[in-house]
C-alpha cells in the first residue's frame, strides 16, 4: 500500500500557505496544487468574458460558461505555473484585477463544484500537498496531515507588499491591506465551503517563525505520520 499521505493546508489570505505547501512538496517528493490559483484562474477567465468586475458579477453567465474553463498545471522554466487553454497566466492571476474580484467569484457553488472536483482528481493517488481556504473540510476530509495557518494580519499585509514588489507587480500596502481584509471576510462569511478551522486540523502560527522554522516543524510532523502509516 502507498505510503503516501495527504497534507491539507487552510489559512488566511497572504499567511504564508503556499510557500509552506512549496517547500514542504518538494521535501517528501510529493506534487504541490495552489487551489487559489485555480479560483484567480477561473476568476481571470470570467473577468475577460465581462462576467465580472469590481463592480458588477453575471452568476447566470459564470455558472453557464464554467464548463468551458480549463485549468492546468504546467512546469515552466523549473516554475510550477498555471494554464488557462494553452495560456500561461501564472504572472497575470497575481494582479490587483484578479485578486479584487477572486473571493466574489469564489463563493459561487458551481465553480466550486467544477474546481473541488478537478482538486479531488488531482489528489487521488496521495503524495500531494494542497493549500486554500476548504482542503481540510471539503476537498479531501480524510486528508492524513491538516494545518491551519494563521499569521497577525500587520504581518501578512507586509509579507504580501514585499512578494509583489519584488514580482515587480504595483500595489500599495494600503492597497494589499485593505485587499486582504475583504478577502477574508468574505471568505471567512460564505455559504458555500467557508474558510473554517477543522477540529482535526493543527494550528500554526507564524507570525514569528522563519519559513525554515516553519518547514522543520510541518516536516516532523509529517513524517512521523508517514512513519505510522508504514
Ligand atoms: O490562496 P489565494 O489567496 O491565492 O486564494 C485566492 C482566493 O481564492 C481566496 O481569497 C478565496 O476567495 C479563493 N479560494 C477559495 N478556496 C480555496 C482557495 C482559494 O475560495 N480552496
Amino acid at each position: 500500500m502507498s505510503t503516501k499521505i495527504t497534507i491539507a493546508i487552510d489559512g488566511y489570505s497572504a499567511c504564508g500557505k503556499s510557500t509552506l505547501a512549496k517547500a514542504l512538496a518538494k521535501a517528501l517528493d510529493y506534487s504541490f496544487i495552489d487551489s487559489g490559483a485555480m479560483y484567480r484562474g477561473a476568476s481571470l477567465f470570467f473577468h475577460r468574458l465581462g462576467y465580472v468586475s469590481e463592480k458588477h458579477i453575471d452568476r447566470e453567465a459564470i455558472e453557464n460558461a464554467i464548463k468551458d474553463l480549463k485549468l492546468c498545471f504546467k512546469i515552466d522554466n523549473a516554475k510550477n505555473c498555471l494554464y488557462l487553454h494553452n495560456e500561461n497566466i501564472e504572472d497575470e492571476i497575481r494582479q490587483a484585477h484578479v485578486a479584487n474580484i477572486v473571493s466574489k467569484v469564489a463563493t459561487i457553488k458551481a465553480v466550486r463544484v467544477a474546481l473541488v472536483k478537478q482538486q479531488q482528481r488531482m489528489g487521488q493517488n496521495g503524495g500531494i500537498v494542497m493549500d486554500g481556504r476548504d482542503i481540510g473540510s471539503i476537498v479531501f476530509p480524510n486528508a492524513q496531515l491538516k494545518l491551519f495557518v494563521t499569521a497577525s494580519p500587520e504581518i501578512r499585509a507586509q509579507r504580501r507588499f514585499a512578494e509583489l514588489q519584488e514580482k515587480g507587480i504595483p500595489q500599495s500596502l494600503e492597497e494589499v491591506r485593505s485587499n486582504l481584509t475583504k478577502r477574508d471576510h468574505v471568505d471567512s462569511t460564505r455559504e458555500e465551503s467557508p474558510l473554517i478551522q477543522v477540529k482535526d486540523a493543527i494550528v500554526l502560527d507564524n507570525s514569528t517563525l522563519t519559513k525554515k522554522e516553519q518547514l522543520e516543524w510541518v516536516l516532523e510532523k509529517a513524517k512521523t505520520i508517514i512513519r505510522s502509516n508504514h
